[in-house]
């Protein structure tokens, strides 16, 4: 494959300045240019591009020979038309870690310290402590890591740094350290079964779309708590509603949702135990240095006729 041009997306502002991405690339012996998916040149820009980094998706970005994801999910690239305009498509799992993992121990710390409750009061100029018996500490509770890659390992650890026991669920269930149960997805209802907080971090695939539905809310303790950092369409989002209203579970962290920005007419907003946060679970301000480190080896192999990371198809 041949690279000698190397489009930077501005739709990849949503994540962080193009403007990071392009200085950082500035080195690689490539011609690296700023393209803009609204303006009229966008198919022209693309087509003389071999290489595109981008946070969108759109049909003319299939006139280049590779194109990279800012994000690790690439639910929204169609991977079929990929495959059939022979077009790499590459993505930037790996890089999530350290931030998920730190934001899922921020909402576990909160719920259990009540940390939500005391903001909201602090808004309000409210002196209220807490009844005796709500706050709790996180240490010897149970997790449950729904997908063991980039994400699940970060929370792994921070959730037993933390002192919590913490169980897993993928496909391939070899052992993973830290884990102390792994279950397949079959038997997701049991290993959410006594979790006191289950935490998504699968892709969106056919297969996990709805798969936490009602059956596993009602499998769920009633003083458990979801969180989900992977993708809105993993849960079903009614089901989900009427768990929490009726008490089936205790409350939800959310940082992903079916709709997004989440409407102003969702439930979720105003429940005092569910945290909403904006698909920010991964922000970062050194975001756009650790993708450029993706693409900078990319081009390094593409240019020596090799795969480059991560290729997704
Ligand atoms: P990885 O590919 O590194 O890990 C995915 C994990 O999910 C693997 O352990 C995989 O294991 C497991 N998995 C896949 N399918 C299933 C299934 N049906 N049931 C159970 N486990 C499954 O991806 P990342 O950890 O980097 O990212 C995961 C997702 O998180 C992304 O696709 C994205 O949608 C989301 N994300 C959200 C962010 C945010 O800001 N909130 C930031 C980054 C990512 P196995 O193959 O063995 O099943």
């Amino acid at each position: 494959m041949r690279l000698d041009t190397l489009g930077v997306d501005r739709s990849v502002s949503v994540l962080f300045p193009p403007e990071v991405l392009l200085e950082t690339l500035g080195d690689l012996p490539v011609e690296t240019v700023l393209i803009d998916g609204d303006s009229n040149t966008d198919s022209n820009t693309t087509e003389r591009c071999d290489g595109v980094v981008t946070f969108e998706y759109r049909p003319s970005l299939l006139d280049a020979s590779w194109v990279h994801s800012v994000q690790a999910g690439v639910d929204r690239f169609p991977q079929e038309r990929f495959r059939e305009a022979n077009v790499r498509l590459t993505n930037s799992t790996g890089l999530h870690g350290d931030a998920i993992g730190e934001t899922v121990a921020g909402y576990m710390l909160a719920f259990a310290r009540r940390l939500h409750t005391h903001v909201a009061n602090q808004r309000e100029k409210r002196w209220s402590r807490p009844e005796w018996d709500e706050p709790w500490t996180i240490a010897g509770e149970r997790a449950c890591v729904v997908g063991l890659g980039s994400l699940g390992r970060g929370v792994v650890d921070r959730a037993t740094g933390l002192g919590l026991d913490v169980d897993g669920v993928r496909r391939t269930p070899v052992p993973e350290p830290g884990v102390h149960r792994m279950y397949t997805p079959d038997a997701l209802e049991t290993a959410i079964s006594d979790a006191r907080f289950v935490v998504l971090t699968v892709p969106l695939t056919p297969e996990t779309e709805g798969m936490v539905d009602a059956d596993v809310f009602a499998a769920m303790r009633e003083d458990a708590y979801l969180i989900n950092v992977a993708r809105g369409p993993v849960v079903d989002q009614r089901a989900l509603v009427r768990a929490l209203e009726d008490g089936g579970i205790a409350g939800a962290a959310l940082d992903v949702f079916e709709t997004e920005p989440l409407p102003e007419s969702s439930p979720l907003w105003e429940m005092d135990e569910v945290i909403v946060t904006p698909h920010a679970g991964s922000a970062t301000r050194q975001y756009g240095d650790h993708v450029a480190s993706i693409v900078a080896e990319s081009v390094r192999r593409i240019r020596a006729g090799e795969d480059p990371v991560n290729r997704v198809c």
